[in-house]
């Protein structure tokens, strides 16, 4: 069997002192690339170059790609050990794009998922904000509102945008992507079906705070080219809830780039959870879920009823 190469995921964690920094993983080990990118440009360009205060703004830059942190680890290594860079011990995940400018999400593109609600596949993409303020880390806990009734987890894979565009034709669309995360479209679905049949926006029902984990990883594009062969699974207290592949979408992802591009610009840092697989099932306190994209990371979160 042909090995894969296996891909460098990148991502956002805290400090003891509770700063943020830019982590990567590769095969070699857990670095922080922040300090790997500071001599790196001592090495190159005697300290010149953009500072990354933040993992999104590798991307705002345009410096975020598989290539990038290979060149920087490669360089350092032939210079100096690398011991001194390893991340070792319990790792505290931030969400990989902390500030974007905007969450779209993507309904029914799943056609087993469509159906288990009684719905057709659309014709064209359906799409819908989510608050940026819904985030929330690996590890974080999903907090259930009280009295809100059903709330569902949805598996998804997370988009991430490279750079801005509109009018985007599908054929250029991959250039468009900077790279995937795992994302968990938490949804309070008796909420969102009232709002619907009062024929009023459902917003609120996929917006409360902790109703985006998204995570761990930011993996770049260049990365994962088999991207829609990657096997998708959501387990609640592990057990199987949802399980597919990428590529089972009704409209692919440089469709969806392209559609939701003629109605609006996108901007670099901008996520598009590109809507779930069947299985979507209520969470309940004292759940853990973990939600994994083969390759891209494995989300988990444990889930807790919120304060009266
Ligand atoms: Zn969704």
């Amino acid at each position: 069997m042909v090995q894969k190469r296996q891909a460098v995921r990148a991502f956002s964690y805290q400090t003891s002192k509770g700063e943020i920094r830019i982590g990567v993983e590769t095969e070699e080990g857990v670095f922080n690339f922040t300090h790997a990118w500071e001599i790196f440009k001592e090495i190159k360009a005697r300290g010149r170059g953009p500072d990354f205060h933040f993992l999104q703004m590798m991307v705002e830059m345009d410096f975020f790609n598989g290539e990038t942190f290979r060149e920087v680890l490669s360089t350092l290594r032939q210079f100096r050990s690398l011991d001194d860079l390893r991340l070792d011990g319990k790792i505290r995940f931030e969400v990989p794009i902390a500030r974007p400018q905007k969450i779209l999400c993507i309904g029914r593109n799943f056609k087993a998922h469509a159906e288990e609600w009684g719905a057709q596949v659309p014709e064209e993409p359906i799409f819908f904000a989510k608050m940026p303020s819904a985030l929330l880390p690996h590890e974080g806990t999903i907090v259930l509102p009280r009295g809100i009734g059903r709330v569902d987890h949805e598996l998804e894979l997370a988009v991430v945008i490279g750079k801005a565009g509109r009018d985007i034709k599908a054929e250029a669309a991959w250039e468009y992507v900077a790279g995937y995360c795992v994302a968990n479209d938490v949804t309070a679905r008796d909420l969102q079906r009232k709002d619907m049949e009062a024929r009023r926006p459902w917003l609120r029902s996929k917006s409360f705070d902790t109703f985006c984990p998204l995570g761990p990883f930011l993996v770049p594009r260049d990365e994962v080219p088999d991207i829609v062969e990657r096997r998708m699974e959501l387990r609640v207290n592990g057990q199987v809830r949802q399980r597919s592949v990428v590529g089972h979408m009704v409209f692919p992802i440089p469709e969806l780039i392209s559609h939701i591009s003629r109605h609006m610009t996108l901007a670099p840092g901008d996520i598009i959870c590109t809507g779930t697989p069947e299985g979507t099932l209520p969470l309940r306190a004292g759940d853990v879920v973990e939600a994994e994209i083969e390759g891209i990371g494995l989300l988990r979160n444990p889930v807790a009823e919120g304060k009266a």
